[in-house]
């Protein structure tokens, strides 16, 4: 028989239990309500490759200035977890190029520059995009620049040597392997005398068509992707395979092409937009997906020393960071890495009042100026490519000097949300990426 004590203690049990299954029945409830409104997320995971090109600490430092002011976190720094990567390649030389440092996140292998994709042995080994690919997931290349260029190519396009654009065209289309592929320079996807679907902007010949392997815009048709050329066309685009050929680099034409208004360009497509569309088509798939992108504008801009473009492609990245961050809400498997390949130009941030080195950055911009206006002067004058900028929400400026109009060698910054991120805390190697990229396609912890 029981005592008072233990029926009171019985029924409290009791009572408590109807409770918890109450609350578990009202969480299963709102947890279906929610899930009315957007589709539930999928098991499998994701994984998104976000390269600022030659996006140092200064670099980071500067767009963090100049967008967010020196209290709100930018988007790509709120990142909860971060890590830095060393990014000297194989062979000889100590400092790397696009190639060898993307090869190295692609393959998981340090590689001699110009490479993408391949180990110095040249031999074909699975790349990220391969792997991804392989297990049923939709694979993406996104970039601000040339899609052929060498930062994607490591993943989508292995070849010995970088410059081989049509070649990588070719590869990335080749089977279907790369289902969504969105970027510029359609140059090197028609043949000469073909100028495809974007007028030419530039009297100098530099965006006719030079493609060696046919019209691969054909033959992408033909192999049932669909194809697009512009705002309009980027929009209806519905997948599961899309080849979208915009304005290349419009950013950059933007500060060097005199008269050029990148707003009133229908053939310009920011990349934030073609990455939720990106997002869009992938959602469909059940097997999650993997996606390499990159701003190649801010690698550009370190080689011609100018912060101005340096911030504005800041600006790109960080809008890619806010609108992965929107889809992680409903999506949480996604694993989104940002990082870098390289250093650009050795940038630095300076206070007001000092001279600049004399350093001249890889081209005089903008061309059509009478003197340029991104080289320090024969005093060390601040061009006014290097400054001032001021800090978002104070009355403090700075400027930026610079030290090369080529690549360094310092450790850059990763940073990483969503399944496996906490492994990239801490000092690695750039292949670690590659690593950890691996294990969250793969679902390994
Ligand atoms: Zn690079």
């Amino acid at each position: 028989m029981m005592s008072v004590v233990q029926r009171i203690s019985t029924r409290k049990a009791v009572v408590a239990t109807a409770a918890a299954a109450l609350v578990l029945a009202l969480v299963m409830f709102i947890a279906r309500g929610d899930s009315s409104k957007a589709e539930a997320p999928t098991p499998a995971t994701s994984v998104i490759i976000l390269s600022g090109d030659g996006m140092g600490i200064q670099q980071r430092t500067a767009i963090q200035y100049a967008l967010y002011g020196l209290n709100e976190r930018q988007p790509m720094d709120a990142l909860p977890y971060t890590g830095f990567l060393d990014t000297i390649p194989a062979g000889p030389i100590a400092v790397t190029d696009s190639a060898a440092g993307a090869t190295a996140w692609a393959i998981g292998q340090k590689t001699i520059n110009g490479y993408t994709g391949l180990p110095p042995s040249k031999e074909r080994v699975p790349t990220l995009l391969d792997i991804a690919k392989a297990q049923g997931k939709t694979t993406a290349l996104i970039n601000d620049h040339d899609v052929t260029n060498a930062t994607l190519a490591s993943f989508g396009g292995p070849v010995i040597e970088r410059d081989w654009k049509s070649v990588i065209a070719d590869k990335e289309i080749y089977n279907n392997k790369v289902d969504i592929l969105m970027g510029g320079n359609e140059a090197y996807w028609y043949p000469p005398g073909n100028d495809g679907m974007i007028p030419n902007t530039n009297k100098d010949g530099e965006d006719d068509s030079e493609g060696t392997k046919g019209n691969l815009v054909e033959k992408a048709i033909s192999q049932g992707y669909q194809y697009a050329y512009d705002k309009e066309t980027v929009a209806g685009l519905t997948g599961p395979r899309v080849l979208a050929l915009v304005q290349d680099s419009a950013k950059r034409r933007w500060i060097e092409t005199k008269g050029y208004k990148l707003g009133k360009d229908p053939h310009y497509v920011p990349v934030v937009d073609m990455v939720n569309k990106a997002l869009d088509i992938a959602d469909n798939n059940p097997n999650g997906f993997f996606m390499a992108m990159e701003s190649d504008d801010l690698d550009s801009a370190g080689h011609e020393h100018d912060v101005r473009n340096v911030i504005e492609s800041g600006k790109t990245v960080n809008q890619i960071v806010a609108a992965v961050q929107e889809y992680r809400k409903t999506n949480p498997n996604v694993l989104l890495i940002v990082t870098a390949d390289h250093e650009t130009g050795g940038m630095t941030i300076e206070p007001m009042g000092e001279t600049n080195t004399n350093s001249d950055g890889d081209d005089p911009i903008p061309y059509w100026s009478k003197k340029p206006l991104n080289n320090a002067g024969p005093k060390g004058e601040v061009p006014i490519r290097s400054g001032p900028v001021t800090i978002k929400g104070t009355n403090r400026k700075f400027k930026v000097d610079w030290t090369t109009g080529e690549h360094t060698g310092g450790m850059v910054p990763v940073t990483a949300v969503g399944p496996n991120a906490d492994e990239l805390v801490g000092v690695h190697h750039n292949t670690w990426v590659f690593d950890v990229a691996k294990r969250a396609l793969l679902g390994q912890e």
